[in-house]
């Protein structure tokens, strides 16, 4: 259905997102390995979608796993998993999220183009469903202050042949040296592919916001760089292993927001993955607390450094990256980075609504 994007001689463009990918995972092969992902797709059902700023409506009242009968999610939800499945696109599971109007629909595990490309179908299928059921689904990252924002969490394996390289019976988690060093690698370089896994302004309401469900600072979203056996607050969660399962054994990376380019962000994923594996990092301790509740302090004594606060810092970030400029290429980069800055430039300049309600009454 995805085509690539030729140059007149019938070369691969180097402004591709896709031949970014598929660069990427011809690396990943190289090495002997396959990439297979799975993500967890979040994004919110609207009355309206108001184009001057002021606040959109949520499409119903409803939270996590309700079913109930008025709620509009459940007849979406069914007429749109029917749609995705009729263009082959398999759907594991789907769900209300926590937030009014917010839904989830996972998709099932493939090779990690095969994902990027069912994403973009899947957004444009949700958004035409939403329609003619009346409404409008938006996969912005954060759109109201009080409520989480949507992610895109995604599970991530490596396979080898036929053999799972993050499966190792008998070692801690049944995690693989491969695994382990792979995980350490996505810590180390989470800052500096930041701008390309949350690539809107927004995004970073999303990490930093928080919500009325959750006193931690991002709310169910991870602000902190570290990762956690079942540790919901960890940026990477290694879930529980389901035993005979061996070729199921994954990780859970929760940072990517729904509107994030998946080529790019499943390309820098597997390119900081490979990084660690590749150079053997070694991992550092796993969280088990929730790490929003610890104080600044805490984390600091265990090494666990924040993500960064906004798109500005992640774009100085990224700038000063090498393992970023070489996977996305130099065109890609450049044209990224200067489409990012203007954004974070526009927003940077706008005096918004918090301002003046703060300082007008008091300066
Ligand atoms: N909506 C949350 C986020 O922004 C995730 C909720 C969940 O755990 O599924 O990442
Ligand atoms: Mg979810």
């Amino acid at each position: 259905m995805f085509c690539d994007i030729l140059m007149p001689d019938g070369s691969p463009s180097f402004a591709d997102p896709r031949y970014v990918l598929k660069r990427a995972l011809a690396r990943a092969s190289d090495l002997g390995f396959t990439f297979y992902t799975h993500p967890e797709i979040e994004f919110f059902l609207l009355k309206d979608r108001p184009l001057d700023g002021s606040r959109p409506t949520p499409a119903d009242n409803s939270g996590y796993f309700d079913h109930t009968p008025q709620n509009i999610g459940m007849d979406f939800r069914r007429q749109a998993i029917t749609m995705l499945e009729s263009m082959g696109i398999s759907v594991e599971f789907s769900h209300h999220e926590g937030a009014p109007g917010q839904q989830e629909i996972d998709l099932r595990y493939a090779d990690a183009l095969s994902t990027a490309d069912n994403i973009m179908t899947f957004r444009l299928v949700m958004k035409q469903v939403a329609l003619e059921q009346g409404v409008q689904a938006t996969f912005m990252p954060k759109p109201f202050s009080e409520h989480p924002g949507s992610g895109m969490h995604t599970h991530l394996s490596l396979f080898e042949g036929d053999r799972n390289a993050f499966y190792e019976s008998g070692s801690e988690y049944q995690l693989s040296k491969v695994g382990r060093s792979f995980i350490a690698g996505l810590l180390k370089h989470a800052a500096e592919i930041s701008a390309v896994t949350n690539q809107w302004v927004n995004s970073y309401k999303r990490i930093w916001g928080g919500s009325e469900r959750t006193a931690g600072a991002g709310g169910e979203a991870p602000s902190y760089i570290c990762w956690g056996h079942n540790n919901r607050s960890a940026l990477v969660r290694v879930p529980m292993y389901k035993p005979g399962k061996t070729g199921s054994a994954r990780i859970e990376v929760r940072s990517l927001d729904s509107g994030a380019n998946p080529y790019l962000a499943y390309a820098m994923l597997l390119a900081a993955g490979l990084k660690g594996v590749e150079e053997g990092y070694e991992l550092p301790p796993g969280a088990e607390d929730d790490v929003w509740a610890l104080s600044d302090a805490e984390r600091r004594a265990m090494g666990i450094e924040p993500l960064p606060q906004n798109l500005g810092e992640a774009l100085t970030l990224m700038e000063r990256s090498d393992l970023v400029a070489e996977t996305l290429g130099e065109h890609v980069f450049d044209f990224f980075l200067r489409n990012k800055k203007s954004e974070w430039e526009e927003y940077r300049s706008e005096v918004t609504a918090f301002e003046l309600r703060k300082n007008l009454p008091v300066l």
